[in-house]
C-alpha cells in the first residue's frame, strides 16, 4: 500500500513542527532559543577589522588583513561560534532541527537593521553535492532563504557551485592552509550574478577562506562587489 509512507512523511511533518518544544540553551520549555538565552548570545562587538570584521581596537584594517590579497570586500558576523550559538549551528547542521532556521535567520535581520551590510541578492555557501545528498539539506540555504523572506532580497542558489569537497579543516591549519585547500573549490555555472552586488550567507566562519574563495568565483563571473554574512564567527 503506498498510504503508509505517507502516514510516515505526515509523521515526520508533525514531529518537525512539534519538536523541539524545549529551548536548545536552557531547556525551558517553549522557544527554540528562549529569551533569556537569546539576549546572552555572544556578540562579536566593535570596533572591528573593516574588512574580516573580527574586533579591532582602533577599528583598522587587522594585520593579517593587511597582507591578504582579498577578493571578499568584507565580513560579518553578529555573534562568535561559542555557547548557545554554537549549540545552535551544530544542531542546525548536523542533527537536522530545521525549526532553527526561523530563529537564525531573525538574528541575522536583526543584526542587518543596525549594520546594513551591501547586498542586493543573498547565494548561500554552496555545499558540493555529494555532502548535499549526504545531508539532505544546505543549512546555509535554509537561512539565506529564511533571510531573503525578511528582508525581501531574491535567493539565488543555482549559480554558484562547489566544485571540490574541501578536506576536513583541522581547528589547528593555518590560514594559508586553509587558503590552499579551497583555492578553486567554487565556480559560477551561469552568469545570472553579471553585475550584481552579491551577499554570501554563511553558517560560520573560521578564517574567511571559503568566503574568500566563493568571492573569487563570483568575480570571475561579473559580481561588481561581494560580501559575506555568517551568522558565526571563529575568533
Ligand atoms: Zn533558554
Ligand atoms: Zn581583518
Amino acid at each position: 500500500m503506498s498510504v503508509l509512507p505517507q502516514v510516515a512523511k505526515l509523521g515526520g511533518m508533525a514531529l518537525n513542527l512539534l519538536f523541539p518544544q524545549w529551548c536548545i540553551g536552557c531547556g525551558r520549555e517553549g522557544d527554540v532559543i528562549c529569551y533569556s538565552c537569546r539576549s546572552s548570545l555572544p556578540r562579536v562587538m566593535p570596533p572591528l577589522c573593516p574588512r574580516c570584521g573580527r574586533p579591532q581596537p582602533s577599528g583598522i584594517l587587522c594585520p593579517s588583513c593587511v597582507s591578504w590579497q582579498a577578493e571578499i570586500d568584507g565580513i560579518r558576523s553578529p555573534f562568535r561560534f561559542d555557547g548557545v550559538m554554537r549549540q545552535a549551528i551544530l544542531q542546525l547542521k548536523y542533527r537536522n532541527l530545521r525549526a532553527l532556521d526561523a530563529p537564525l535567520a531573525q538574528l541575522l535581520n536583526d543584526y542587518l537593521i543596525t549594520n546594513p551590510v551591501p547586498g542586493e541578492v543573498l547565494v548561500p555557501v554552496p555545499l558540493h553535492r555529494k555532502r548535499l545528498r549526504e545531508r539532505g539539506y544546505n543549512q546555509s540555504s535554509l537561512l539565506a532563504r529564511k533571510l531573503g523572506t525578511l528582508i525581501n532580497l531574491p535567493v539565488v542558489d543555482d549559480c554558484l557551485i562547489r566544485q571540490r569537497s574541501a578536506p576536513p579543516q583541522a581547528r589547528t591549519s593555518s590560514v594559508e592552509e586553509r587558503q590552499r585547500n579551497v583555492a578553486d573549490a567554487f565556480a559560477c555555472c551561469n552568469q545570472r550574478l553579471r553585475d550584481k552586488q552579491v551577499l554570501l550567507i554563511d553558517d560560520v566562519s573560521t578564517s574567511g577562506a571559503t568566503l574568500d574563495a566563493c568571492a573569487a568565483a563570483l568575480k570571475a563571473a561579473g559580481a561588481t562587489s561581494v560580501w559575506g554574512l555568517a551568522l558565526a564567527r571563529e575568533i
